[in-house]
């Protein structure tokens, strides 16, 4: 398993040297950058980085955090606060079966100030949230060490390496083709497009797919497409003659 570490927008150099710092402690070595508000190879950064210098130096710069997540198996947000509107962060031990399974988990960790956004969370599988006392905002550095520690050394469980689950890119393109085929029949507008998706996102992500069954599930969005395409062409929906076969073939 390669674990990486994602942290959007930080904006204190001290606190990226202390998370690499965090991360090779826990056997932890790929770090990403997702549009840094500072320098994180800044002196202040490489000081808290101690032994952690080179992993720091290593760290990969993304614009998106979708690029940053995009080879990645499994995403898991962390926030402090729980959300109204997203489903509830959960206790790292019932996380921790699943990032243990995968092959390439991510850990995406918020900005200083504000913590991830919600937009942010919905590109994450599920959302952990470290327990503790009333004052439940961690420094980013020590989230990055329970959370690590969590998942890489904390107690074991049996390994489950049977399932491959597709990669983020895969899922990201099987959504952004579920939303057009969503306005292609109706099923949403622009004005509830994201809520509706956001709802399909947390249900469709809860399975866990691996790449065929990403693919079978675009094979049957591809078919609706053409249907509704081709009756729009002809101005019926009355299958041709003989079309049923056609439209059994999936991918
Ligand atoms: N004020 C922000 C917290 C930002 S702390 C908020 O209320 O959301 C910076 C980051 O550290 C967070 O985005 C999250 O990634 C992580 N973090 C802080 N406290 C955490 C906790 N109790 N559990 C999980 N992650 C936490």
């Amino acid at each position: 398993m390669t674990l990486a570490v994602v942290l959007v927008s930080p904006k204190t150099p001290g606190n990226i040297g202390s998370a690499a710092r965090a991360m090779l402690n826990m056997g932890a070595k790929d770090l990403r950058l997702v549009a840094p508000r500072c320098n994180h190879l800044d002196s202040g950064a490489v000081a808290m980085a101690v032994h952690a210098a080179d992993l720091l130096r290593g760290a990969t710069i993304y614009p998106t955090l979708r690029e940053a997540l995009a080879d990645r198996d499994l995403s898991v947000g962390t926030s402090a606060r729980i959300r109204s509107d997203l489903p509830q962060p959960q206790h790292p031990a019932q996380i921790r079966p699943f990032v243990r399974a995968a092959t390439a988990p991510a850990l995406v960790f918020g900005p200083e100030e504000s913590g991830l956004t919600n937009a942010d969370l919905e590109q994450c599988q599920m959302t952990v949230r470290i327990p503790t006392g009333d004052y439940a905002s961690l420094n980013l550095a020590q989230a990055v060490l329970l959370v690590c520690y969590e998942f890489l050394q904390g107690q074991d469980e049996p390994l489950d390496r049977t399932r491959k689950t597709a990669t983020r890119e895969e899922m990201e393109a099987m959504y952004g083709h579920l939303h057009d085929t969503m306005h292609l029949i109706g099923y949403t507008d622009a004005v509830r497009a994201r809520h509706t998706l956001r709802l399909w996102r947390a249900l469709l992500d809860r399975a866990l797919m691996n790449s065929a069954e990403s693919r079978l599930f675009r094979g049957l969005l591809r078919q609706v497409q053409w249907k509704v395409e081709d009756a729009a062409k002809r101005g019926t929906t009355e299958p041709r003659p003989g079309q049923e076969v056609e439209a059994q073939s999936q991918d």
